[in-house]
């Protein structure tokens, strides 16, 4: 196959994603799939849902969750909605998180996305031990349906991610690396964070931001059109081809307020990764 396929982040019926005819559209063949809400996670809709991506010759290559009541309106508020680490959400989110699993496996798809939450900074807590072992539940069962886990990164400085994954201690964790997200939460450079975690990285996303003028950590760094930002995306994709690296370059574009706008940012993301491509790897 050819390296880094050009994908994009799209939802059936929920979330940030594009729709599947805008990828359609675009020409592309591969996407990430944020999951949809519970009445559509049915057999007969995953059937429908393969149809519509056969016709189109799209393939999933990881299925997000997401869950009700998650909010990203500030960091404060991110790190107290979501994922796995809020407490009196993590039974209901993890039994949650499986059925999206059982989704996934519907659609063929061999790998789960997740922002686990901002994971707590003391790995002696009880709290820690409790979403450690919470996340190894999970992990057995997403095994059960022959799929990786691929944790988002930006919540967790390189350091602490890789403290977390090696105490889960599973063979089937892996990141989706975000490298727009490290500069949103201020949680670390994101070339050097991504040679830190790269043996771990199973998945990717195409995004860029410029980091918070003020307050790296606390305010909100800003997400903008890939290429515009503070990653340097050739750079990023330099990296990764160094770390070996040949799976689907996924865009995220974070304006679903904006289709019209989100769409003609996405079309340049992709004019932007195919000349780097054709550069880096001639
Ligand atoms: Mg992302």
């Amino acid at each position: 196959m050819e390296p880094w396929p050009i994908g994009v982040f799209a939802s059936v019926d929920a979330g940030l994603g594009v729709h599947l005819d805008v990828a359609q559209e675009l020409g592309i063949h591969t996407v990430q799939l944020h999951a949809p809400h519970v009445e559509s996670r049915s057999k007969a809709a995953a059937d429908a849902f393969l149809a519509r991506c056969k016709a189109a010759g799209i393939a999933v290559s990881v299925v997000f969750g997401g869950f009700h009541g998650e909010s990203y309106a500030d960091i404060a508020t991110t790190a107290r909605t979501v994922g796995l680490v809020p407490k009196e959400t993590r039974a209901a989110r993890l039994a949650e998180m499986t059925e999206i699993s059982d989704f996934a496996a519907l659609l063929g798809c061999g790998a789960v996305g997740l922002h686990i939450g901002f994971v707590p900074q003391d790995t002696a807590s009880e709290d820690y031990r409790n979403l450690v072992s919470a996340t190894r539940d999970l992990l057995d069962h997403v095994n059960g349906n022959g799929q990786t886990l691929n944790l988002e990164t930006g919540q967790e400085s390189a350091e602490h991610l890789l403290e977390f994954i090696h105490a889960v201690n599973r063979d089937n964790l892996f990141i989706n690396f975000d490298p727009a997200n490290m500069i949103l939460y201020g949680s670390g450079e994101p070339i050097d964070a991504l040679k830190k975690v790269g043996k771990y990285v199973r998945s990717v996303h195409c995004k860029d931001a410029k980091w918070a003028t003020q307050n790296r950590g606390v305010d909100w760094g800003c997400e903008v059109a890939l290429g515009q930002g503070d990653v340097g995306m050739e750079t990023y994709l330099r990296t990764l081809k160094d770390l070996g690296y040949t799976g689907p370059l996924t865009i995220e574009r974070e304006i679903a307020h904006d289709r019209e706008q989100q769409k003609k940012d996405i079309g340049a993301a992709v004019k932007l990764l195919t000349d780097l491509r054709t550069k880096i790897w001639g």
